[in-house]
């Protein structure tokens, strides 16, 4: 066998790493996963899981994720990705079809011409998100009835919650996010977002390295939520600039203390007495609050960290 060039080493050599890498990217998305449905109880045995495909990086690697997951899993659930062809203009409307039929995934793509309904009825220059996603929302509804899927699972990661989570509080006076489940607003469905843990980044590279033929999402040419974006673009500067921030202020929406808040309905305020008992959670009057120790998304689960997949 011919002895390698300098080159061609080190080119097999970044190769090997690459492999590496990407190997450590899938198995962490599928740790992360596997905890936030284990965490949240998402997938049951028996299930009929339909995926929202849009043609995004999100959702292409969600279907992807859930697919190995489901082959490893000890319980038995069927998956069916669904797609709404909203019949923007210039949709590429074989580029999915293909994808699953390659992949031998059931799928639905669903035919419904929402883009003229919405630019019929929102004049021009206005945001026209809202009725659209509504619409969207009532249809996907009505094809989980009709598949019999007993949950639907969308691609929000992360990054979507705790932007969710600061639109809600900067612009509506809320502490409200993004639930990883919740029944559906008409009552009928478990909308499920097994991506809860993952961040954005890594869906990101996953995308890249699997190379799904993404769809752009702005063919129908509205644009993107501007305070989304501002939101977004704090998050990402925090992330830089004070590292564990982003962590640490996702970690503490799974660890609330209603006491330590103001919303009477969720803290009995008023019927409050001194029980004469110590504890740890009551008022330490004066002294400064001390830091709780910081905590990682790993305490949400039980599912060890594989040493390969270390940063
Ligand atoms: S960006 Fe376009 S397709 Fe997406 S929700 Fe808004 S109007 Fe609908």
């Amino acid at each position: 066998m011919e002895p390698m060039t300098l080159d061609a080493a080190a080119a097999a050599k970044k190769a090997e790493k690459i492999a590496y890498e990407n190997n450590k990217l899938h198995k962490r998305l599928c740790r992360l996963v596997g905890q936030a449905i284990g965490d949240f109880n998402m997938i049951e045995d028996g299930d009929k899981v339909m995926v929202c495909l849009s043609g995004g990086k999100d959702s292409y690697g969600l279907l992807d994720i859930l697919l190995t997951l489901r082959e490893r899993a000890p319980i038995h659930f069927d998956i069916v990705a669904v797609n709404l062809d909203q019949k923007q203009p210039n949709f590429p409307e074989h580029v999915l079809p293909d994808y699953l039929a390659k992949i031998g995934v059931p799928f639905h793509i669903e035919n419904q011409d929402t883009y003229s309904i919405v630019k019929r009825l929102i004049p021009e220059g206005k945001t026209t998100c809202s009725l659209c996603s509504r619409l969207r929302r009532g249809i996907l509804y009505r094809v989980a009835d009709e598949l019999g899927a007993t949950k639907i699972a969308l691609g929000h990661h992360r990054d979507d919650i705790l932007e969710t989570f600061f639109l809600n509080m900067f612009f509506g006076s809320k502490l409200k996010g993004m639930p990883p489940k919740l029944q559906s607003d008409d009552g009928r469905h478990v909308v499920i977002r097994p991506l809860a843990y993952v961040k954005e980044i890594d869906m990101e590279r996953y995308a890249q390295v699997k190379q799904f033929p993404i769809i752009p999402c702005d063919l129908c040419g509205s644009q993107e939520n501007l305070q989304r974006k501002q939101i977004k673009a704090m998050l990402r500067e925090w992330e830089k600039k004070h590292p564990g921030r982003v962590e640490n202020i996702f970690s503490s929406l799974s660890t609330v203390v209603p006491s330590h808040l103001m919303d009477r309905d969720l803290f009995g305020f008023a019927d409050l007495k001194a029980e004469g008992i110590a504890s740890k959670d009551g008022d330490i009057a004066f002294d400064e609050e001390p830091c709780a120790p910081p905590s990682s998304v790993i305490r949400f689960g039980a599912t060890p960290q594989d040493p390969d997949e270390q940063d």
